[in-house]
């Protein structure tokens, strides 16, 4: 046995006597307890036993500080005194624990959000069948042995506010509960989603999840496009309608973030929409080109095409490429042809939709292979 093997033993031992002592139970079965694979820390270090004691004295809201307890197994304030069984208890404070670490973490300073009784039922949706009740107390004992922001909403309730990030909380409440309408895209996925999901089955199969996991760094991609729309949310015309519309549709997951107006449009041709809410959709690209000149102008889907051979007209053999692609209202296409043939050579990219035609025209100066387009309303005066 190593030395680091000899501490991590003795810290083992430690827990599972403050354990046994603290829930009236044989040493024996906190040890088992405490050497469980689930109970590890999927998702971070191992919960110690010993903290989850302390901190229901030393917590500035939560811990009775010698006096009375202040948290039991309904809640706050709540005069239901723990039930522990003995045999799961402290595996299942684990499992809350590393689910609730799947969550980014929230700056001290921001306001918590989410009712713990709440995030006990996506706790209990999302560890099943590992551990299926889980108490509103366990859940805010949880969050404060982690260090949570926690906060009292007022009144005299049992419920406490949890510092986890709310878009993400409801992204998991829709993946796991039953009944919810899923999430259609995945900007509000909590980083540790699907690595602690995977986990969860390995350690419960028996094996012992070492290494750890390491939180991915969130990549600043700037979106200066959906930042200007999401601003636009609060105008009373078209614009400010769509903006809406846009800013409930990423805050529910109900379509992804737009970066760019090609996303933007994307996204229409896989939503449903009324002809009225497209006609919004251009003016609102045709106002953020006026905006910002540099933006880039629109490229559409490629929907098909490829490159043929041709034996030529007499001057030997070439190819002939044609691709189409969608226009942008989605109705019709745009068809680029390369003619490369000796003696016939062309290059040509054309929008086969009346309704497209009217609206958008190619920018000029630039070689056909890299078309791109933008609302004629873009130089109309205004
Ligand atoms: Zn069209």
């Amino acid at each position: 046995m190593t030395s680091d093997n000899h501490t991590q033993n003795r810290e083992l031992q430690q827990d599972a006597r403050a354990w046994a002592a603290f829930t009236g139970t044989k040493y024996t079965a906190a040890w088992r307890q405490m050497n469980s694979p689930l109970a590890q820390g999927l998702l971070g270090g191992r919960v110690s036993a010993r903290h989850l004691i302390a901190i229901l004295d030393d917590h500035e809201l939560i811990g009775a500080r010698g006096g009375t307890p202040r948290l039991g197994e309904k809640g706050f304030s709540s005069a239901v005194a723990w039930r522990f069984n003995g045999a799961t208890d402290f595996i299942e404070l684990a499992l809350i624990t590393d689910m609730l670490r799947m969550f980014t973490p929230l700056p001290d300073s921001a306001t918590p959000e989410v009712g713990s009784y709440s995030l006990k039922h996506t706790a209990e949706w999302f560890l099943s069948p590992h551990c299926s009740y889980v108490s509103n107390g366990r859940m805010i004992w949880a969050a404060a042995a982690l260090g949570l922001p926690i906060a009292h909403p007022g009144g005299s309730g049992p419920n406490l506010l949890i510092g986890v990030p709310e878009r993400e909380h409801d992204y998991v409440r829709r993946m796991v509960g039953p009944g919810q309408t899923k999430p259609k895209a995945d900007h509000h996925l909590p980083a540790g989603y699907a690595y602690l999901q995977t986990m969860l089955a390995r350690a419960a199969a028996g094996e012992h999840i070492t290494g750890g996991w390491v939180r991915p760094v969130p990549v600043a991609a700037s979106a200066p496009f959906h930042d200007w729309l999401i601003l636009q949310a609060g105008r009373d015309d078209v614009i400010g309608h769509l903006a809406s519309d846009y800013s409930a549709g990423v805050r529910d997951s109900d379509h992804r973030i737009a970066r760019t107006p090609d996303e933007l449009l994307a996204i229409f041709h896989e939503v449903s929409h009324s002809p009225e809410a497209y006609d919004a959709v251009v003016s609102t690209i045709a106002e953020w080109m006026r905006t910002v000149p540099s933006a880039a102008p629109v490229r559409t889907e490629l929907i098909g095409g490829g490159e043929h051979d041709n034996e030529g007209w007499g001057a030997g053999a070439g190819t002939v490429e044609r691709y189409e692609y969608l226009c942008p209202c989605g109705d019709g296409e745009i068809i680029e042809e390369h003619d490369n043939v000796p003696g016939f050579r062309e290059h040509d990219v054309r929008i086969d939709c009346a309704k497209c035609c009217a609206e958008w025209r190619f920018v000029g100066g630039r070689p056909v292979r890299d078309w791109r387009l933008t609302p004629v309303a873009v130089s109309a005066t205004i």
